[in-house]
């Protein structure tokens, strides 16, 4: 990086794109987002914040005007319950969205582009059991992703490729594995997992009961914000041109992962499984053997501390809207603190600060 290194990060209303952009600013760079929307829950630091759609061609080489690396992060996309229930719609979107800012990124003449995948283009037939293998970048193909948007995903990974080898634009391709942390959503019906367990825990009753989608016997891994826009900009710089797994290969449950964050809200907690509910596959984890090869470093959070964050985050936006979330079965709107009892996610957070 020189001092005059022009950024553009895309996304940067979301979640990933918002993190990465003060990221990316505390390290001296200047940056300019783009989304259709601004970020929800705090400002922006970036220098420059344009508000475009960037499935239209126009908006993607305004973008792209006097940038030196681009980090495309604009997706239309959402957990599982979202991306199930609207194809079409993502295909549509994203297919748009990718096609039309690389061919902007080649014609303003991008130095570096940084494309966002996803661990949903891995195969249905690798992921069918909880004990899963962790997988690797390699596992990729004979491809069958997950329909819609992991066909999309893998469909923009090869167009990355294609931009390097016939025109030599340098582009990087990170999969991510469950991101997850403060500042994400958490309602609407686009939220993942951990969030809304978060939410659903700062909901219950100490000894209440939440709905669990499937019966929580599936396995995932999760990675935390923190690492994963180290680990986004770790790629960017470093010569690897092929995709690359960003994740961790710590396996868990979604009944694990409820009673981590029970354990964090200091709350017991029941669980009642809907069976009907989106579940996607059976297990997922990532085999981080590449990441670490690569780029000599892999994501360091625990679960529980970064689960630990991610609750205070939610619950303390929650506390602001009573009327809509009653916390802790309706008995009180108030913190955790306001309980008389030192929370244990006070206690996660100060272990995870003195362990980082
Ligand atoms: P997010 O939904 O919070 O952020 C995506 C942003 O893209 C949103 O702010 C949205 O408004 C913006 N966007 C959508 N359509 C747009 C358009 N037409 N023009 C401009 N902006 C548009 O999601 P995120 O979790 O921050 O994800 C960022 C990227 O990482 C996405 O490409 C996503 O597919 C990928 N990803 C995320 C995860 C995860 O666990 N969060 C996992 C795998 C892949």
């Amino acid at each position: 990086m020189t001092a005059k290194t022009r950024v553009l990060v895309t996304g940067a209303g979301g979640f990933i794109g918002h993190h990465l952009v003060s990221y990316l600013k505390d390290l001296g760079y200047w940056v300019r987002g783009v989304d259709i929307k601004e970020p929800e829950y705090e400002a922006t630091r970036a220098d420059e914040f344009e508000l475009l759609d960037l499935r239209r061609w126009g908006n993607c080489l305004q973008a792209t005007r006097q940038i030196d690396e681009v980090y495309n992060l604009a997706a239309n996309m959402g957990g599982i319950g979202f991306i199930e229930h609207n194809k079409a719609l993502i295909m549509h979107d994203n297919v748009l969205i990718n096609i039309h800012m690389l061919e902007a990124a080649r014609l303003n003449g991008i130095e570096r582009y940084l494309y966002t995948s996803s661990a949903c283009i891995y195969p249905g037939y690798k992921q069918q059991q909880t004990d899963v293998t962790p997988l690797k970048e390699a596992d990729a193909y004979p491809a069958d992703p997950e329909d819609g948007y992991g066909w999309e995903k893998l469909f923009s990974e090869r167009q990355c490729r294609h931009y390097t080898e016939d025109y030599g634009l340098e582009t990087r391709v990170v999969r991510f594995h469950n991101i997850f942390g403060p500042l994400g959503t958490y309602d609407g019906g686009r939220e993942k997992s951990p969030a809304a367990i978060c939410r659903k825990v700062a909901v219950a009753a100490d000894g209440g009961e939440i709905e669990v989608w499937g019966d929580g016997e599936q396995t995932r891994s999760y990675c935390y914000i923190d690492d994963c826009v180290e680990g986004i900009y770790r790629l960017m710089r470093s010569e690897w041109r092929e995709p690359l797994n960003l994740g961790t290969d710590y396996l868990v449950s979604i009944n694990e992962l409820v009673d981590t964050v029970a354990e964090v809200a200091g709350k017991r907690i029941r669980k009642r499984y809907n069976l009907t509910a989106p579940q996607g596959v059976r297990g997922r984890n990532s085999d981080n053997t590449k990441l670490r090869e690569v780029l000599g470093w892999e994501p360091r959070t625990t679960l529980a501390a970064g689960l630990a964050e991610t609750y205070r985050w939610i619950r303390s936006e929650m506390a602001k809207q009573p009327d809509a979330y009653p916390l802790d079965g309706g008995v009180s709107a108030q913190s955790p603190a306001a309980h008389g009892r030192r929370p244990l996610h006070a206690a996660r957070a100060e272990e995870f600060t003195a362990a980082d």
